[in-house]
């Protein structure tokens, strides 16, 4: 690409859209006119292809009954097989590691209740202190299950700074009475990602079973969940990965497992040919399949059919290698445009530590967001002073980043905001 003479003009962001390798893909989603969508790692837009999928699926219905659960274009039997084999890549896991299947907080549950197994005074849960609120729910009660007082028995590493996690402190917390380990790739509000090979290495050394919560990060960065030989692992698919609001999650389970009963069987958890025998035996499938509990969420599994076409032909890479060179964008921008407005950029800067989105702190955050969505731009207010903006890969553009900037210094510099309460609304 040739240099352009000022980075900071309008006409350098279409001169880096014009040399985007993706941007055919933005054509794919449903765009709202005048809008833009900042918000991708909250919930994924929908693509025409999801749609179709949907369609498709509905249609399956209409025309074979009860037939559908093997017969068909995507036969619904063996769809969160199919579905966790084409996921695999998404996570560096194998065909076999990965199943479609629950929600994060459910998959947490069957996932913990399977592999945190306290013994003798390996009896603790460690955690971090900046984790979502339903994952940290999911360990005390877990805890409170065992017959454990999570008061004592849940570990959380303290944040330094009150936005990221150093892996030095959380391998210090690994002592012996450390049981089993979770914690987040891509922490959800600062974007930070952490070092999930050198965490698994250092847990496996203490003997230690270690998992990731993948929400922000599946869709967004790769991953090689088998390489770094990560116990297990979950996610939700309506973020990145554009499975729509609600839509069916994921997990992996590390091949080292498979075999293994599940914590919370059902007859989903069955070995597939054995299933409708109707023993009163569980025979566990010999895949992550054993980890599905009940009947799949058929209809809401079904947008990941198209998505994950999308993200196939895209490439992970791709799509990871142009999500830094927007966030880099964006906060080259707010930096150069925004100096004398009090904001400071919170996520990691670095490469190799900067998930999916920004997050940027303002003591005005929560009305500064109201004036942004009052001028057509949708970003993420996080409680009490944090704005998480997302330009995401696969359908926004260097001049959407370069407008997001302008628009919002016009807000500072004409007071917009003040016309606002400075308090969240009920969803934020
Ligand atoms: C989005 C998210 C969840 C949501 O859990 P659901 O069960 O899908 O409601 C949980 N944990 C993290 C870290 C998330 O980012």
């Amino acid at each position: 690409m040739q240099e352009h003479d000022n980075v900071y003009t309008k006409a350098y962001a279409i001169q880096l859209d014009q040399h985007d390798n993706l941007a055919h893909f933005r054509k794919e989603f449903y765009i709202k006119e005048n809008s833009i969508y900042l918000d991708g790692n909250s919930l994924g837009l929908l693509s025409k292809r999801a749609e179709k999928s949907v369609l498709n699926l509905l249609e399956s219905w209409k025309q074979l009954g009860i037939d559908g659960w093997t017969q068909g274009e995507n036969p619904w039997f063996y769809l969160s097989e199919e579905l966790g084999q084409k996921m695999a890549p998404l996570v560096g896991g194998k065909s076999e590691e990965v199943i479609v299947t629950g929600s994060t907080t459910v998959n947490l549950h069957q996932l913990v209740s399977t592999f945190y197994q306290p013994q003798g005074n390996k009896t603790k849960i460690l955690a971090d202190d900046l984790n979502f609120p339903s994952d940290i729910y999911a360990l005390q009660s877990q805890l409170l299950l065992k017959g454990f007082d999570p008061e004592e028995h849940l570990i959380q590493v303290k944040s330094r700074d009150g936005h990221t996690l150093l892996e030095d402190d959380i391998i210090e917390a690994m002592t012996e009475e450390i049981a089993l380990i979770l914690l987040p790739g891509v922490l959800y509000r600062s974007g930070q990602i952490l070092d999930m090979k050198r965490l698994t290495t250092e847990a496996h050394k203490r003997g230690i079973v270690i998992g990731f919560d993948l929400c922000h990060s599946i869709g967004s960065i790769p991953h090689q969940l088998s390489d770094w030989e990560a116990d297990f692992a979950f996610w939700c698919n309506y973020k990145h990965l554009n499975g729509g609001p609600g839509g069916v999650g994921g997990l992996y389970v590390n091949q080292k497992h498979l075999g293994q009963k599940p914590g919370l069987a059902g007859w989903f958890s069955s070995r597939k040919d054995k299933q409708f025998d109707m023993e009163h035996t569980l025979t566990p499938a010999e895949d992550a399949g054993a980890f599905q509990i009940g009947t799949p969420h058929v209809l809401s599994v079904a947008p990941i059919i198209g998505s994950l076409e999308i993200f196939a032909e895209a490439g992970i890479k791709n799509i990871r290698r142009k999500s830094l060179q927007l966030t880099q964008y964006m906060m080259d921008l707010i930096q150069h445009e925004l100096r004398v407005f009090e904001f400071t950029i919170q996520n990691p800067l670095e490469d190799e530590k900067r998930g999916g989105h920004l997050y940027i702190e303002h003591k005005e955050a929560a009305r500064i967001c109201k004036a942004l969505k009052a001028e057509g731009i949708v970003p993420d207010f996080r409680n009490p002073n944090g704005i998480r903006l997302a330009p995401v890969a696969l359908y926004n553009t260097f001049e959407e980043v370069w407008n997001s900037v302008q628009i919002l210094k016009t807000i500072m510099v004409e007071e917009r905001y003040m016309q606002f309460k400075n308090e969240r609304e009920v969803v934020a």
